[in-house]
């Protein structure tokens, strides 16, 4: 039984500097966008047909950017999805934006159709990072959008990236404060990620820009933590920071284990067994099976990737499928990556810094058991 819905729509007007997603350049009026709707009309269609959207609560249009999707395309995948959802029962439907293409005229028409919350990137209120970003927006540009998009929409959240090449603590500090300006009621902080083959990496590898070392990144993702809690943004996950009551309903859903049906091309799915085993595939591609250990132990990692972490109850319910679960999070507390209080097993600053590492610790429980 699926519980939340992504559709992805891999389309951008023009790739980022440091893109590596599943996304395509193209031209707003490329006959391949018109091709993909219809395939992904067809697929919602069957979805429905199957039963598998009956008990969807919360949506999400990703990309990519769905806003270069085109208005009438989009507006006709919407209408689509209100008729093939019950969107009264629909807690959260999110619907990612980039500044340069959100209209005002966009942003009403999805509304009108059951959307009620907008993920903005804006990545950086400095125009000479956007720059070196490769995005295609000024800082001006996304506050206004930003502004625009409040006639409709009571629920926005911003995308913020720290370590870019030039950012220093002082302009960081401006982007989170000038974020904090439009009021949005969630905000997600990520470290750049400078992938090999990408403009970015080239330009890095050529001496063209400098990269932010390590330790400067892991500051200002500090920095994002201290001066968003301290304005009302408690951080509930490794990236995510929300006022409380708007943390997003969607993401939580994948870090506490629900099932999710993606649909488009990239998009991933996830279902859950009556047996306690997990299937988990990419569309159009072979399921990879996941054990109930397996399962077990990916809920322990996920449930660390939140503030909340994981309750001495569910540790212990853990435990019948991964005996060995309490002496890793023992070991894990005495390496300072987790913290036990109040009955639960916190993840600390450096368990998030080293979520690798916490994730193979985890994860090895279940090829352990
Ligand atoms: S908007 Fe996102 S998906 Fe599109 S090119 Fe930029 S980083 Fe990639």
């Amino acid at each position: 039984m699926y519980e939340l819905l992504y559709i992805h729509l891999p389309f951008c007007r023009q790739r980022c500097a440091y893109c590596n997603f599943v996304t395509e350049a193209v031209p707003e009026d490329d006959p391949h966008m018109d091709a993909y709707l219809e395939r992904l009309m067809r697929d919602i269609r069957a979805a429905a047909h199957a039963g598998e959207l009956e008990h969807i609560r919360t949506m999400y249009l990703g990309g990519g950017t769905p806003t270069h999707f085109g208005h009438a395309r989009l507006v006709e995948l919407a209408y689509l999805l209100s008729l093939s959802i019950r969107l009264e029962q629909v807690e959260e439907y999110t619907v990612e934006a980039n500044p340069d293409s959100l209209t005002p005229a966009l942003a009403k028409d999805l509304y009108a159709l059951g959307a009620n919350r907008l993920s903005v990137g804006v990545q950086s209120f400095v125009d000479s990072e956007l720059a070196v970003l490769g995005r295609l927006h000024t800082a001006d540009q996304a506050a206004q959008t930003i502004r625009e998009s409040r006639t409709r929409f009571e629920n926005l959240s911003l995308d913020l990236i720290c370590g870019i090449p030039g950012q220093t603590e002082t302009s960081w500090q401006y982007s989170l404060e000038q974020a904090l300006s439009l009021e949005p009621e969630h905000l997600s902080i990520y470290p750049l990620q400078v992938d090999h083959g990408t403009p970015l990496a080239q330009a890095i590898n050529s001496g063209a820009l400098s990269a932010v070392d390590e330790d400067s990144q892991a500051e200002m993702l500090e920095q994002a933590a201290r001066v968003l809690g301290a304005q009302g943004y408690p951080r509930y996950e490794v990236a995510s920071y929300a006022r409380p009551g708007y943390e997003s309903r969607h993401n939580t859903g994948y870090w506490t284990g629900v099932s999710y049906l993606g649909i488009g091309t990239g998009a991933a799915s996830m279902r859950n067994t009556l047996e306690g085993t997990r299937e988990r595939w990419l569309c159009g591609e072979e399921p990879e099976l996941l054990s109930a250990s397996e399962a077990a132990a990916e809920d322990l990692f996920l449930a660390l990737r939140m503030s909340r972490g994981v309750s001495n109850t569910q540790l212990k319910e853990a435990s019948t499928l991964l005996p060995q679960a309490l002496n890793v999070f023992e070991e894990l507390q005495s390496l300072g990556l987790v913290v036990q209080t109040n009955q639960r097993y916190l993840p600390t600053e450096k368990g998030w810094l080293l979520g690798n590492e916490l994730y193979a610790r985890v994860w090895a429980l279940a090829e352990g058991s």
